[in-house]
């Protein structure tokens, strides 16, 4: 990276105290450039001080993720700024990108002849201001603006309800916009114009309830499957197309709907949701956490919730829990299964389980809490999902002695627990420039680090870190796999799908990828209106769950492509019902 060391023309300007004699004379401002680390390449950020101030921080290149870094990118600028400081406290949410610009700004400050140290002063916390109180109304409050509480607001909003969203963390989205596959959905308009027929509701209610060990809840997935189709055709109608249909992990159907471009599905949704919620109208405050559920004579009547200077009390006819899972919560997860206290999540850190917390706090029953699903490929370091759609597309996984293990598009669980038995519990996702061509977020792996890449398999084989044996080994199975999807049977492992193309365009690439909590299956107990159940079997009147905070839908293994079907199909239920049931108040 080319740097850049430049005098400010305006410097004689910030050399004042030397004009008027006074003992402290600063050096000239300078401006230099630093570079840190993102998410998906370099951040690179244009810094301007001196030896005591930085006067302006200005990020010129970045490719970071929209939505989430982006955030940072937005704020941590000017608060450095502000402070003075580069130990100011990251955004919450995006810490890769934060701690990447606060990494240039150090390095630009070095670059710049300075002592970065002289800047690294701790950032006293905001004195606690007396918070205001404040009240609010509304007909539906909706707790959490990830995949279901934006779905949510867009229905409950295009049915006459007026709609206020909190949402804790500083941006919406949740772990909704971490998703990278698509959304399984039967019987669409798009399986028909492609031609696929054996991709209906019934096989994905059994491909549903055998992915997840028949512990799911039949008429929970008998919904999801039936009202799949509807929400794709809602979601196309609001800008949002999903007209590329594949396999997913675990299934030989094909159900699983993309966005035409290769984009994430998750970021594309909600992107797509947010601004039709803004163009909507709905109140989505930022930065608000729901503390508590209200209730008045059996009935819910709204939330409490809480920024840095108020406490609302959010009076409403209606709420709807949106609030994620709890695989960002390692007490509660250790609670329910204590072989997790040392495993990564691939989580975002909002993902705590407070809807599930605050709806048991007025008797609400759950379900499946202690069925927590690890995912195959998980870069160890940082928690990033190696996404399915790279096995999907032909991708496959081999062990530490250059083999493959198992049906690589097996579950979710099966597939982890068969990595675990390995050497060393990791495994190798291995894949071609076909599937990079194909797939924008490789692009990302590639960017960002976590890939070895070579010509040959031989080379690769070396990059990897593999003896001789285990090379040896890699390279037979690299050419046994492309033998066997020419063949179209997989004599190893019986794997039926992601066989479409093999492994043969240079280079190759690979990542190193262990198991990592993905997904809660567990939550809130609900019915098929996405009405919340209390412990003795009864809706609670007026509160409505969706999406991951919600348990029933998944059993004991999520499949791929489900959790997004799971938010739109229940997220649209909910807010529906919501508004109705807010309707019906009046
Ligand atoms: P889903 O896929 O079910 O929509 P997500 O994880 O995408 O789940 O979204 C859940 C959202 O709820 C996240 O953005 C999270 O920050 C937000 N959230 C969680 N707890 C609270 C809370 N107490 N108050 C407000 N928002 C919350």
């Amino acid at each position: 990276m080319k740097r850049k060391l430049c005098a400010l023309t305006l410097a004689a300007l910030f050399s004042a105290a030397s004009v008027f004699g006074s003992a402290a004379v600063y050096a000239d401002p300078v401006t230099a450039t630093g570079v840190g680390q993102g998410i998906d390449g370099d951040v690179v950020v244009e810094v301007t001080a001196d030896e005591s101030t930085i006067y302006d921080v200005v990020v010129t290149e970045q490719n970071e993720t929209p939505g989430i870094g982006s955030v940072a990118v937005e704020q941590l600028p000017e608060e450095i700024v502000n402070q003075n400081s580069i130990l100011v406290e990251g955004v919450s949410g995006a810490t890769v990108t934060s701690d990447a610009i606060k990494a240039a700004v150090k390095e630009a400050l070095t670059e710049a002849g300075l002592d970065p140290a002289a800047f690294e002063v701790e950032v006293a916390a905001d004195a606690a201001e007396e918070k205001t109180d404040e009240e609010l109304s509304c007909d539906v409050v909706i707790v959490g603006a990830g995949g279901a509480g934006l779905t949510a607001a867009a229905r409950a909003t295009e049915d006459g309800a007026s709609v206020i969203v909190v949402e804790k963390m500083p941006m919406v989205g949740g772990n909704s916009l971490k998703a990278t596959g698509g959304m399984n959905a039967a019987g669409t308009a798009f399986q028909e114009a492609l031609g696929i027929t054996d991709s209906g509701v019934q096989e994905f209610i059994e491909d549903t309830m055998n992915g997840g060990h028949q512990l799911n809840n039949i008429d929970l997935v008998t919904t999801l499957s039936e009202k799949s189709s509807e929400a794709v055709d809602w979601l196309a109608s609001i800008g949002a197309e999903l007209p590329k249909v594949a396999a997913t992990g675990g299934t030989v159907h094909k159900y699983l709907h993309e966005p035409e471009d290769g984009s994430a599905v998750g970021s594309f949704l909600v992107e797509k949701l947010n601004a039709y919620c803004e163009q909507l109208g709905v109140n989505v405050m930022l930065n608000t956490t729901a503390t508590r559920i209200l209730v008045e004579d059996e009935a819910v009547c709204g939330v409490l919730a809480e920024d840095s200077g108020h406490n609302y009390t959010i009076k409403a006819k209606a709420v709807v829990l949106a609030t994620g899972g709890f695989g960002a919560n390692f007490d509660l997860m250790t609670q329910y299964d204590p072989s997790l206290a040392n495993a990564v999540t691939t989580n975002h850190s909002g993902a705590t389980g407070d809807g599930i917390l605050m709806a048991q706090e007025i008797g609400a029953d759950t379900v499946d809490m202690e069925q927590i699903q690890l995912h195959p490929t998980v870069y160890q370091e940082t928690g990033l999902l190696v996404s399915e759609s790279v096995r999907s597309m032909g991708g496959i996984l081999v062990n530490a002695e250059g083999k493959r293990f198992c049906n690589d598009m097996s579950t979710r669980d099966a597939v982890s627990a068969a990595e675990l038995e390995q050497p060393g519990a990791y495994a190798y996702i291995i894949f071609d420039q076909r599937i990079v061509d194909d797939l924008k977020s490789c692009q990302k792996y590639i960017n960002s680090g976590l890939t070895v890449q070579a010509d040959t398999y031989e080379d690769l084989a070396k990059e990897m870190g593999l003896d001789e044996t285990a090379a040896a080994n890699f390279v037979e199975s690299m050419n046994t796999w492309n033998a066997a999807v020419a063949a179209g049977e997989d004599a190893e492992f019986g794997r039926n799908n992601g066989m479409d193309g093999d492994l043969s365009t240079a280079p190759f690439y690979a990542i190193k990828i262990a198991p990592g909590i993905h997904h809660t299956m567990g939550g809130v107990k609900i019915d098929t209106e996405a009405e919340v159940i209390n412990i003795d079997g009864n809706p609670i009147p007026g509160l409505y769950a969706a999406g991951e905070t919600t348990g029933g839908v998944h059993g004991g293994n999520r499949i791929g492509g489900n959790a997004v079907c799971d938010f739109v199909v229940f997220g649209r239920i909910a807010g529906t019902n919501a508004a109705a049931y807010a309707a019906g108040q009046e």
